[in-house]
C-alpha cells in the first residue's frame, strides 16, 4: 500500500478493544465507486478465534446472569449511540458497499438501531410458563444458548449484524461475528457501541475473513450456534459443517422471488414496487422479486411506466444525496451480473433497457472507474431461462406475463428458492389467496421489501431454516429448559 495515504486498518475486535491478531494474511478492500483501497484487512487465524471464544465465554457468564431489564438498557444504549452517530457510519456503509448514502442513512444503519431498540425493549419480557399438575407443578426457562457465531454477507452489513446481535444478547448469550471479507468496516462501529453502552468486553467480538474464518466458527466445540445470512451453497456448507456437533443453525439464504400484478392491480404502484424489488441497493438484495409476473391485459401498459421510470433512475457517486443507484460490490461481481445480461439475450429474451456499463452518472461525472451497471428489464422471458431461475443478485428484472390466477401461482412456486413473494390487486380476496399458496417465508400484497423488524423475516425450502426479527427470533437464541417440582410423595412400584 501506498503509504502516503491515510488508509483504514480493519483489524479484529476481540475482548473490549480492536486487535490486528496473530496474522500478517491481509488484503485491500476497495471502495465499489471507484475501486480506489480504503483499506487493508487482516484475517483472524485459529489464535484469534481461540482468544475470541475465550473472551466470549468470559462475557457471557457475567451477561446471562443479569436480569433482562439490565441486558435491555444495554441495547437501548447501543441503539442510541448508533443514531447518534448515524451519519458517520452511514458514510463508512456507502463506501463500503457501494450504495447511495441516502439508503444508508434511511435503512441501513436506521434498522440495526430499530432492531437493538426492539429487542432491548423485550429482553425484560422474555419468560417461561408455569404448568399446574395438581400434586406438582412445573414451569419453562427459556435459557441461553451461550457463546454464538453470526456469519454476514456484504449487502446490508450493519443491518444484518445487528439483527443477529441483538436477540442474541436480548437473550443472554455472547456474539462473534464474521463480517463478508468485502465488507469489514460497521461491524466494528456495532463492537465499539456495544463497548460504550457497558457491555462486558468480548460480548460481541468481531474476527475478519473470509469463508475460512466462517468454517473455523462453524467447527468450533464451544460455539452453541451459527447464523448466517448468505447464499444458498455457503448455507449447505454451514450445516454440512455443523452436523457432527448438531450445532444450532439458522440460515438466511438466497432467492428468486415471484412479484405477481393482477389486471386490476395500481399500475402505478406495482411499477414503484418492481422497481424497489428489483433495484434498491443496486439490486443486491436477497428478498428481491426478480421474476415479475404480469397479467396479460395490463402488460403493455405496465411495461411503458416501468420502462420510463426505470431510465430517470439517478446513477452515480453513492456518497452524493441525490443518488438513487450506486455501484455493485466488485469488479468480479460486475462481470457476474453482466454474464447473466449475456445469459438472457442469447436465450432469446428482449432486453428492454439497461444492462450497459455507463461511463458519465446523472450530474456528468466519469464514473468509468466504479461497478456501474444500468438498471435491466428483460422480456419476453421464459421461466426455464438461467436468467428466470437463478439468483443474479444485481439490478436484472425479468418480466413474465400470465393468464390466468392458478397458472401464475404454479409458476411462481416453480423454483427451489422460497424466501418472499408479492401480489398485487386490488381484490382483497384474492391477495388474500394467491398470497396463502405461494411457497415463500415472507410475503407482501400491494407493496415489496418492506421489512419491519416487528415481523419475522426468513425463507421457505432452499431460501433458509429459522427467522430473524420479531418475537420469533427469540426461539432461536434460546433452549427452553422444562422444570417439575414434586409437592408430594413420590410414588413408587419398589
Ligand atoms: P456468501 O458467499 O454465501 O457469503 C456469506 C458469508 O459466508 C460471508 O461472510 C462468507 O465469507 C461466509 N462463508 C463463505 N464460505 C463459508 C464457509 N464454508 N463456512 C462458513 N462461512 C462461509 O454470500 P455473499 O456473496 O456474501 O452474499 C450474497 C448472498 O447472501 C445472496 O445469495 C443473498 O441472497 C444472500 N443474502 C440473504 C439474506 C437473507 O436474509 N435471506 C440477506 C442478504 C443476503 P467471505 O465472503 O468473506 O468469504
Amino acid at each position: 500500500m501506498d503509504n502516503n495515504e491515510k488508509r483504514m486498518v480493519y483489524t479484529q475486535f476481540i475482548d473490549g478493544a480492536l486487535t490486528a491478531g496473530s496474522n500478517r494474511e491481509s488484503w485491500i478492500n476497495y471502495n465499489p465507486a471507484d475501486n480506489t483501497p480504503l483499506g487493508e484487512v487482516y484475517q483472524a487465524k485459529d489464535e484469534d478465534i481461540e482468544a475470541a471464544v475465550n473472551s466470549s465465554e468470559k462475557a457471557f457468564h457475567i451477561w446471562r446472569n443479569k436480569t433482562g431489564a439490565e441486558r435491555g438498557r444495554v441495547l437501548l444504549k447501543t441503539a442510541e449511540i448508533l443514531r447518534y452517530r448515524l451519519e458517520q457510519i452511514a458514510l463508512l456503509e456507502t463506501q463500503d458497499v457501494g450504495k447511495p448514502i441516502s439508503e444508508s442513512l434511511a435503512v441501513d444503519v436506521s434498522s440495526a438501531a430499530d432492531a437493538l431498540e426492539y429487542f432491548g425493549g423485550m429482553a425484560a419480557t422474555i419468560h417461561g410458563d408455569y404448568v399446574d399438575l395438581k400434586n406438582a407443578f412445573g414451569y419453562t426457562r427459556p435459557e441461553p444458548l451461550g457463546v454464538c457465531a453470526g456469519i454476514g454477507a456484504w449487502n446490508y452489513p450493519i443491518q444484518i449484524a445487528a439483527w443477529k446481535a441483538a436477540p442474541a444478547l436480548a437473550c443472554g448469550n455472547a456474539m462473534i461475528f464474521k463480517p463478508s471479507e468485502l465488507t469489514p468496516a460497521t461491524a466494528l462501529e456495532l463492537a465499539k457501541a456495544f463497548m460504550e453502552a457497558g457491555a462486558p468486553p468480548g460480548l460481541f467480538n468481531v474476527v475478519q475473513g473470509d469463508g475460512r474464518v466462517g468454517a473455523m466458527l462453524t467447527g468450533h466445540p464451544r460455539i452453541a450456534k451459527i447464523s448466517l445470512t448468505g447464499s444458498v451453497p455457503t448455507g449447505k456448507k454451514i450445516l454440512a459443517g455443523a452436523a457432527n456437533q448438531l450445532k444450532k443453525v439458522t440460515l438466511e439464504l438466497g432467492g428468486k422471488s415471484p412479484l405477481i400484478v393482477f389486471e386490476d392491480a395500481d399500475i402505478p404502484n406495482a411499477v414503484s414496487a418492481a422497481m424497489l424489488a428489483n433495484f434498491y441497493t443496486q439490486g443486491e438484495v436477497c428478498s428481491n422479486g426478480t421474476r415479475v409476473f404480469v397479467q396479460q391485459q395490463i402488460l403493455d401498459a405496465f411495461l411503458v411506466q416501468l420502462k420510463e421510470r426505470t431510465e430517470k433512475i439517478r446513477i452515480g457517486d453513492p456518497a452524493d444525496p441525490d443518488t438513487q443507484m450506486g455501484a455493485l460490490i466488485s469488479k468480479a461481481h460486475l462481470e457476474k451480473v453482466s454474464r447473466f445480461i449475456d445469459s438472457g439475450k442469447a436465450s432469446g429474451a428482449t432486453l428492454l433497457t439497461g444492462g450497459i456499463r455507463p461511463e458519465k452518472d446523472f450530474k456528468g461525472r466519469d464514473i468509468t472507474s466504479g461497478n456501474f451497471l444500468t438498471p435491466a428489464i428483460f422480456t419476453n422471458c421464459d421461466d426455464s431461462m438461467e436468467i428466470c431461475r437463478e439468483e443474479i443478485f444485481g439490478p436484472v428484472l425479468s418480466i413474465l406475463s400470465f393468464d390466468s390466477e392458478e397458472e401464475v401461482i404454479a409458476r411462481a412456486n416453480n423454483t427451489e428458492f422460497g424466501l418472499s413473494a408479492g401480489v398485487f390487486t386490488n381484490d382483497i380476496k384474492r391477495g388474500h389467496r394467491v398470497i396463502h399458496q405461494l411457497q415463500a417465508g415472507t410475503c407482501w400484497i400491494n407493496n415489496y421489501n418492506i421489512t419491519p423488524i416487528e415481523l419475522p423475516f426468513g425463507g421457505y425450502k432452499q431460501s433458509g431454516l429459522g427467522r430473524e426479527n420479531s418475537l420469533a427470533a427469540i426461539q432461536h437464541y434460546t433452549q427452553l429448559k422444562s422444570v417439575y417440582v414434586e409437592l408430594g410423595n413420590v410414588e413408587s412400584p419398589y
